[in-house]
C-alpha cells in the first residue's frame, strides 16, 4: 500500500518532534517544513533519533509561495500546522511577526488547499489561551473565547478561519484545542521547563537562583506525547471538528515548584508575600527562587481546566500522564541533561 504523506510544519518544535516519531510508527513519510535560522534547531529530532528519517524543506509558514512549491513536489494527504510564535510573553513584544505567522500562515494553506485540491486533511494546533478571561470552572468547546494576548488573538483568528473554510467549501479541517503540554522537549522559557531546568541547575550547583513571575497563575498542564496521539485521530474522523484535548486537573505555578522539589527531596520552604514571596533551602537558608516582575504579563490568564468530554466520547482518548508523573518525568530528564554538562 502507498505511503501516507504527512506534511509538519514546525518540526523542529516540541510538538513537531513527538508527531513525526508517531507518525513514522504509523508509516507515514514526512515532510518537515523548517525556517532557515543561524542557530542549530534539531535538537529535539536527534534526541528523539528520527532526524534522518524525515525530508526537511526550508519554509517560512509566512510565504505562500513556498509553501505553493511543497504542494507541487510532494502529493500530500495530511497537513499538520504546528508551528507558530508559541509563546504568549514575547507574544506582547512581537505581535506583528506572531500574528502574520499565527494568523495570515494558516490562512496561506487553507487557501492553497481550497484551490488545489480540498482532499487534502488540515490540523490546527488551536489553544486554551483562546478562552482567556473566561470566567468559568472549566472550558470545553461551547466556551465563549475572550483572548488576552496577541498570542490568543492570532490563534483566535486561526480558529475561526478553520472553521469557516470546513463550512465553506466542506473541507476536512480541524482545530485540536489543546491545553499547555509539557516534556523534557518543552522549549526552556515556558515556565515548566524552566523551573525544572533551573532547579537541575541550582540542585547541582551550576546556578545560584531561579527568578520567576506569578506563582498562582492555574494551568492544566498534561504530557505532550499523550496530546499528539488526539491530533492525529481528529484527522481519521469521518465528520471533521473541533476538539479539546486536556486533562481535566489544574494546578498553580507554586503546586509545579513543590512538586519538583518533592522529586529532588529538598526541604524547602516559602516565606514572604507579593513580590517579596521567595522560596529558601530550609538547611542552607539560601534563597531558590525568588519572584521578578519582568516575568509577569501585561494581562494575565489566570486560570485554565479543560473538560475533554468530548474527545474521550468520540475519539475514544484521554490522558494516560497525570501531574506527578508529568513532573518527575520532566525534572528527572533535566537532572540528567545538566549532570551530562549539556
Ligand atoms: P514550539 O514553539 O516548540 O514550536 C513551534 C515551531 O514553529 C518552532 O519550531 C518554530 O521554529 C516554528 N515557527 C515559528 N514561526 C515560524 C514561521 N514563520 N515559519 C515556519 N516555522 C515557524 O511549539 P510547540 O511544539 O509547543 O507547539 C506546537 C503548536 O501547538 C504551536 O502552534 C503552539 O502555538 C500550539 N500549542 C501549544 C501548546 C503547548 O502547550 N505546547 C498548547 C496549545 C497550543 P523556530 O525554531 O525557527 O522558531
Ligand atoms: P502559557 O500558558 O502558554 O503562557 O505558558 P507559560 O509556560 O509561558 O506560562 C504559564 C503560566 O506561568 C502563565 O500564567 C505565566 O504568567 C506563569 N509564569 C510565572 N512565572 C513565569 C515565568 O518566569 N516564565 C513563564 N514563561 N511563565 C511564568
Amino acid at each position: 500500500m502507498k505511503k501516507k504523506i504527512a506534511l509538519i510544519t514546525g518540526i523542529s518544535g516540541q510538538d513537531g518532534a513527538y508527531l513525526a516519531k508517531f507518525l513514522l510508527k504509523k508509516n507515514y513519510k514526512i515532510i518537515g517544513l523548517e525556517r532557515r535560522s543561524a542557530r542549530y534547531s534539531n535538537w529535539r529530532l536527534e534526541r528523539l533519533n528520527i532526524t534522518n528519517k524525515i525530508t526537511i524543506e526550508d519554509v517560512d509558514i509566512k510565504e505562500i509561495n513556498n509553501i505553493i512549491r511543497i504542494f507541487s513536489k510532494y502529493k500530500i494527504d495530511e497537513v499538520y500546522n504546528l508551528a507558530a510564535q508559541s509563546f504568549v510573553h514575547s507574544s506582547f513584544k512581537n505581535p506583528i511577526e506572531t500574528s502574520l505567522t499565527n494568523s495570515i500562515g494558516v490562512l496561506n494553506f487553507l487557501e492553497i488547499i481550497r484551490n488545489q485540491n480540498r482532499k487534502i486533511k488540515f490540523y490546527q494546533a488551536s489553544t486554551s489561551e483562546m478562552f482567556g478571561e473566561h470566567g468559568k470552572k472549566s472550558q470545553d468547546e461551547n466556551t465563549n473565547f475572550h483572548p488576552r494576548s496577541p498570542y490568543a488573538t492570532s490563534k483566535t483568528f486561526a480558529h475561526y478561519t478553520v472553521q469557516n473554510y470546513r463550512e465553506s467549501y466542506n473541507l476536512h479541517a480541524v482545530s485540536g484545542i489543546l491545553f499547555n503540554h509539557e516534556s523534557p522537549l518543552r522549549g526552556e522559557e515556558f515556565i515548566t521547563r524552566k523551573i525544572t531546568l533551573g532547579l537541575a541547575k541550582i540542585y547541582l550547583g551550576k546556578q545560584k537562583i531561579l527568578k520567576v513571575g506569578n506563582l498562582y497563575a492555574k494551568r492544566d498542564w498534561g504530557y505532550a506525547e499523550d496530546y499528539i496521539e488526539a491530533m492525529w485521530k481528529m484527522m481519521q474522523t469521518k465528520k471533521p471538528k473541533d476538539y479539546v484535548i486536556a486533562t481535566g486537573k489544574n494546578y498553580s505555578v507554586k503546586n509545579f515548584i513543590n512538586e519538583c522539589t518533592k522529586v529532588l527531596n529538598l526541604e524547602t520552604k516559602w516565606i514572604g508575600k507579593g513580590l517579596n514571596e521567595k522560596l529558601i533551602n530550609v538547611k542552607t537558608k539560601k534563597n531558590l527562587i525568588v519572584i521578578d516582575k519582568k516575568f509577569f504579563r501585561p494581562a494575565e490568564v489566570k486560570n485554565l481546566k479543560g473538560n475533554f468530554n468530548k474527545a474521550k466520547k468520540e475519539l475514544i482518548w484521554k490522558p494516560k500522564t497525570n501531574f506527578k508523573q508529568l513532573v518527575k518525568i520532566m525534572m528527572l530528564a533535566d537532572l540528567k541533561l545538566v549532570n551530562k554538562g549539556l
